[in-house]
C-alpha cells in the first residue's frame, strides 16, 4: 500500500509541478500582453531608432506610460546589454526596488539575477545583472570606483523632473563623461513637459515625446481652508467610500508618522461602521516600509472591496498604482530647507507646488475618468502655490556632495557645470564644514581623514564620528549608533491604545539619563544579546524590521571600517569615550540651555528645543550635541546627548574658542562689578 501511496504522491507532485509551470507560463504571457497595452509600446521602434541615432536623448512621457519599466527592457531586447549594463536611476529607494521587482517578473527572471537593484546599504545585483535600477545617489557613488562608468552601455537618468540633489550632480558628471565616451548612451527621462531645459543643458539634445492617455479629472476644492488636514483627509476617504462608485483611493501624506496615524484612525472608524459597508483595504506606502509590505499596494483589489493607498510623495510620479479613481490631496509635503548663512538644515512640512498638485490630480485619471479632492481652496491653489518646486540643490546642505566631488578630483566647484547652480554661500558653507571636520585642508584639498570619510555612504558628520571613534577606541559602539541613526525614527513603536506601556519600555533604555544616542546603542546591544529575538522586540515596543535593517547597515559599516583600516574596538563602559566620538562628528551641532528651558545653538545662535520624544526632554542638561533639527511647531533637536563644554575646545579647537563655551562670563563680571 505504501508503494502505491508513494506512487500517487510522485504523480501528484509531478502534476502539481506541471500545473505550476503552466500557471507560471500563462502569468508570464499575461504580463507580456500587458506590456503591449502601455502607451509607450506603439513607439518602441521609433524610440529605439532615436536612441540609436543620438548619444543623448531627452524622453518625456506622462507617469504610467511605461518609461521606467519598458525602456531598459527594449534596449536589452535590442542587444545593448551585450556591450554593457543598462543603469536606470530613481530618486527614491522604494521606486528602485519596486520597479526592479516588476521588471524581473515581466522578464520571468529572479530578482537580483539579470534584473537587480542597488540602494544604499542594499545591493541586490549579481555578476549576471544587466538591467540595474538604482537610486541616483548610488550611481553617484559608483563614480568613485569607476569614474568613466566603463561597465555601462546606457545610463538612464529617470524622474529627472524631480531635480534631486544627486540627480543634478549626476547631470554634470554624465554630461562630462559622454564627451570622451561616444559609445555611452544617455537618456534623460521626465514626467513633465518642460523638457526644453534638459535639452538646452545637454547641448540641444533632441526630445522624444510619448503621448499619454489621460481621462478627464474633476477637481474639487474645499470652500474654506482646513484646520486639520489629516482629519479632513480621513473624513473624505470615508465619504468617498460610502457614497462613490467603485474605484480605489490615493491619499498623499507628508511622511511615515502621519501615515501611521491615519491608518490607525481609519481602522478604528471603519470598525465602528460595522458590516453595513464594503471592505476598505488600507495600504500604507513610504520609504521605510518593509519590502514585504510594499508589494501589497500593487495587489489587485478584490471584487466588492475598495483599496485606499496612504502614500508619501512617492506615489506622485515614481510609482504607478493601477485602479486609482480618487485622489485626496491635502497640499503638503515634507521638504528640506537650508539656511546657508547659519548652516542650519531642517525638515519641515510645506505647501506643494502647482506642478505637484497637477501631477497628484493626474494619478486619478489613468484608467478612466477620475476625481481629485484638494483639501485647500481654489484661491489657495491659484494665488499661494508656487509654480514649481525649487530644485533641492538650492535648498540643502551640500557638504556630502562636495566631499564626493572632491574625492572625484573635481576641485573647482564654483565652475562645475550645474544646471541650476547652488547659492555660492551654500558651497562655501559646505567647504567650511568639511574643513572644520578636517576632511579638507586649508587649500581645500582632501585630507587622509576626508578620504576615509568619503568611503562611508553617510553624511559627513556621521562619517567623521565613525572615523574619530578609532581614536576613542569605541568603533564597535559607534557603528551601532550610526546604523541606528540611519534607520530613522522608526525604531520605537507606540500604538495609540498602549502608549503608557510603550513609553515605559522606552524609558528603560534611558536609565541614568544617558541621552538618545546611548539609548539607541542600548537598544541595539540588548537586542543582540537576545540573539536578535523578535519576541524581545515585541515586548519592548520596538519595530523588528527597523532593527533588522539597522543590523544590515551595521554589518556593512563594519566591512567599511576594515576598508579604511580602522580596527573594531569596544569601550562599552566608557560612555564619555563614546560621547566624545559623537562630539567629534557633531560638534557643529552643539547647544546650550537657556533660563527658560529652551536652548541656543553655540556657533550661530538660534533658539531650539529638545524634542518631546527625547529621553532628555525632562532632564534638560546644560549642554547638548544633537543629531538633526526638525521644524514642526518649533525648531526641535532630534536625538540629543549631553556633553561637557570643555570637550568642544578639546576636540575642535579650530572651531570653538574658550569664550564660546565659558559658562559664566557674564555673571562673573557682574559679581565683580558688585564687589567694586
Ligand atoms: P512610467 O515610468 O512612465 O511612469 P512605469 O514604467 O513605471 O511608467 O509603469 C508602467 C506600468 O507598469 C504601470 O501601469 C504600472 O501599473 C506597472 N507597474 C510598475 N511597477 C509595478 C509594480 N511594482 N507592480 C505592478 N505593476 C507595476
Ligand atoms: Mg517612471
Amino acid at each position: 500500500k505504501a508503494s502505491v501511496m508513494d506512487g500517487e504522491n510522485i504523480v501528484d507532485e509531478e502534476s502539481t509541478k506541471l500545473l505550476e509551470k503552466s500557471v507560471a507560463k500563462s502569468a508570464l504571457e499575461k504580463l507580456q500582453e500587458d506590456r503591449k497595452t502601455l502607451p509607450i509600446y506603439p513607439y518602441r521602434e521609433e524610440l529605439l531608432k532615436a536612441i540609436d541615432d543620438h548619444q543623448v536623448l531627452v524622453i518625456v512621457g506622462e507617469t504610467g506610460s511605461g518609461k521606467t519599466t519598458q525602456i531598459p527592457q527594449y534596449l536589452h531586447e535590442a542587444g545593448y546589454t551585450k556591450r554593457g549594463k543598462i543603469g536606470c536611476t530613481q530618486p527614491r529607494r522604494v521606486a528602485a526596488m519596486s520597479v526592479a521587482a516588476r521588471v524581473s517578473q515581466e522578464m520571468g527572471v529572479k530578482l537580483g539575477h539579470e534584473v537587480g537593484y542597488s540602494i544604499r546599504f542594499e545591493d541586490c545585483t549579481s555578476e549576471k545583472t544587466v538591467l540595474k535600477y538604482m537610486t541616483d545617489g548610488m550611481l553617484l557613488r559608483e563614480f568613485l570606483g569607476e569614474p568613466d562608468l566603463a561597465s555601462y552601455s546606457v545610463v538612464m537618468v529617470d524622474e529627472a523632473h524631480e531635480r534631486t540633489l544627486s540627480t543634478d550632480i549626476l547631470f554634470g558628471l554624465v554630461k562630462d563623461i559622454s564627451r570622451f565616451r561616444p559609445d555611452l548612451k544617455l537618456l534623460i527621462s521626465s514626467a513633465t513637459l518642460d523638457a526644453e531645459k534638459f535639452s538646452d543643458y545637454f547641448d540641444s539634445a533632441p526630445i522624444f515625446k510619448i503621448p499619454g492617455r489621460r481621462y478627464p479629472v474633476e477637481i474639487h476644492y474645499t470652500k474654506a481652508p482646513e484646520a486639520d488636514y489629516l482629519d479632513a483627509a480621513i473624513v473624505t476617504v470615508l465619504q468617498i467610500h460610502v457614497t462613490q462608485e467603485a474605484g480605489d483611493i490615493l491619499v498623499f501624506f507628508t511622511g511615515q508618522e502621519e501615515i501611521e496615524t491615519a491608518e490607525e484612525i481609519l481602522k478604528h472608524r471603519t470598525r465602528g461602521l460595522g458590516t453595513k459597508i464594503a471592505e476598505l483595504i488600507i495600504c500604507p506606502i513610504y520609504a521605510n516600509l518593509p519590502t514585504e509590505l510594499q508589494a501589497k499596494i500593487f495587489e489587485p483589489t478584490p471584487e466588492g472591496a475598495r483599496k485606499v493607498v496612504l502614500a508619501t510623495n512617492i506615489a506622485e510620479t515614481s510609482l504607478t498604482i493601477d485602479g486609482i479613481k480618487y485622489v485626496i490631496d491635502p497640499g503638503f509635503c515634507k521638504m528640506k530647507s537650508y539656511n546657508p548663512r547659519t548652516g542650519m538644515e531642517s525638515l519641515l512640512v510645506a505647501p506643494i507646488s502647482k506642478a505637484s498638485a497637477n501631477q497628484r490630480a493626474g494619478r486619478s485619471g489613468r484608467t478612466g475618468p477620475g476625481k481629485c479632492f484638494r483639501l485647500y481652496t481654489a484661491y489657495n491653489y491659484y494665488n499661494d502655490l508656487e509654480d514649481n518646486t525649487v530644485p533641492e540643490i538650492q535648498r540643502t546642505n551640500l557638504a556630502n556632495v562636495v566631499l564626493t566631488l572632491k574625492s572625484l578630483g573635481i576641485h573647482d566647484l564654483l565652475n562645475f557645470d550645474f544646471m541650476d547652480p547652488p547659492p555660492s554661500e551654500a558651497l562655501l558653507k559646505a567647504l567650511e564644514l568639511l574643513f572644520a571636520l578636517s576632511a579638507l585642508n586649508k587649500l581645500g584639498e582632501l585630507t587622509k581623514v576626508g578620504r576615509r570619510m568619503a568611503e562611508f555612504p553617510l553624511d559627513p558628520m556621521l562619517s567623521k564620528m565613525i572615523v574619530a571613534s578609532d581614536k576613542f577606541k569605541c568603533s564597535d559602539e559607534i557603528i551601532s549608533i550610526a546604523a541606528m541613526l540611519s534607520v530613522g525614527n522608526s525604531i520605537f513603536y507606540r500604538p495609540k491604545d498602549k502608549q503608557v506601556h510603550a513609553d515605559n519600555a522606552r524609558l528603560n533604555f534611558h536609565t541614568g539619563n544617558v541621552g538618545d544616542h546611548i539609548a539607541l546603542l542600548k537598544v541595539y546591544s540588548s537586542w543582540k544579546e537576545t540573539n536578535y529575538s523578535t519576541q524581545w522586540c515585541y515586548e519592548n515596543y520596538i519595530q523588528v524590521w527597523s532593527m533588522k535593517r539597522a543590523r544590515d547597515v551595521r554589518d556593512q559599516l563594519e566591512g567599511l571600517l576594515e576598508r579604511v583600516e580602522i580596527e573594531l574596538t569596544s569601550e562599552p563602559n566608557d560612555l564619555d569615550a563614546i560621547k566624545k566620538a559623537i562630539t567629534s562628528g557633531f560638534f557643529p551641532h552643539s547647544a546650550r540651555l537657556q533660563k527658560n528651558g529652551s536652548y541656543r545653538t553655540v556657533k550661530h545662535p538660534q533658539t531650539v528645543h529638545i524634542h518631546p520624544s527625547s529621553g532628555l526632554s525632562q532632564v534638560l542638561p546644560r549642554w547638548v550635541v544633537y543629531h538633526e533639527l526638525v521644524l514642526t511647531t518649533k525648531e526641535y533637536m532630534r536625538q540629543a546627548t549631553e556633553l561637557k563644554p570643555e570637550w568642544l575646545v578639546e576636540i575642535a579647537p579650530h572651531y570653538y574658542q574658550l569664550k564660546d563655551v565659558e559658562e559664566c562670563t557674564l555673571s562673573l563680571s557682574l559679581s565683580l562689578c558688585a564687589c567694586v
